[in-house]
């Protein structure tokens, strides 16, 4: 959700489609990726931001690095507001209101309702949008209201055609990019089950966003994308 999850990357590389996998057992063709338009809205991410999240990275992970080799993908959504006002609390670095630590949340991904994609930091830097997962995610947040629940806003943006559209194509490309398996596209709700979870202070932190069963219909569409 907004307040604790959301890091938007920038992707820098603008090149040709990416060739997959051999997609079938024993089936020759390769599949191609198209990447999807994306509008790039980077968030400041400047020498001090990155040295605030080599230092978080440190307290929580052990290693002082601000490079992300992305593992997993995960998926939020930004529980109200719009993608202006998510783009703007990203880009403030403020301390979160949870465990109050810098560098400030951000995601590399915002999707808004209308399908547009907005890139805030590149896909090769950490930022914090999933705790005990943010030294191995790329994070999206859809943008979404949470009034009716989670199960309810999780539904609103499987239901809203243009932007779980575009969510689906992003996810494509980027697993593509990053050789990331199905299985490794979670939710925000899942992230304490993940095997890559990982946080030396010992904490969890829960969120609701993206139950498992909403992530399974995900996932289910991924495969049939192409
Ligand atoms: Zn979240």
């Amino acid at each position: 959700m907004l307040l604790t999850a959301a890091a938007l990357t920038a992707v820098s590389d603008r090149s040709a489609p990416v060739l997959g996998q051999a997609s079938e057992a024993g089936a020759a063709e390769a599949r191609v990726v198209t990447k999807p338009r994306i509008v790039w809205k980077p968030v400041p991410f400047g020498a001090t931001r990155k040295a605030q999240m080599a230092a978080y990275c440190k307290r929580h992970y052990g290693q002082r690095s601000w490079r992300l080799k992305p593992k997993l993908i995960v998926l939020h959504f930004t529980a109200g507001g719009n993608w202006r006002s998510t783009w703007n609390y990203f880009s403030n670095n403020v301390a979160d209101p949870e465990f109050h630590e810098l560098p400030g949340p951000a995601a590399h991904f915002i999707i808004d309702k209308d399908g547009t994609i907005y890139q805030l930091v590149g896909t090769r830097v950490r930022t914090r949008h999933c705790y005990g997962l943010n030294h191995v995610a790329i994070g999206i947040e859809f943008v979404q209201e949470a009034n009716g629940g989670v199960l309810w806003a999780d539904r609103q943006i499987l239901d809203r055609k243009k932007q779980v559209k575009a969510g689906l194509r992003l996810v494509r490309w980027l697993q593509k990019k990053y050789r990331i398996r199905t299985t490794q596209v979670i939710g925000h709700s899942m992230a304490t089950r993940s095997k890559y979870y990982k946080d030396l202070l010992g904490r969890r932190s829960a969120h609701g966003d993206w139950q498992y069963s909403s992530v399974k219909v995900f996932r289910a569409r991924l495969k049939r994308l192409n």
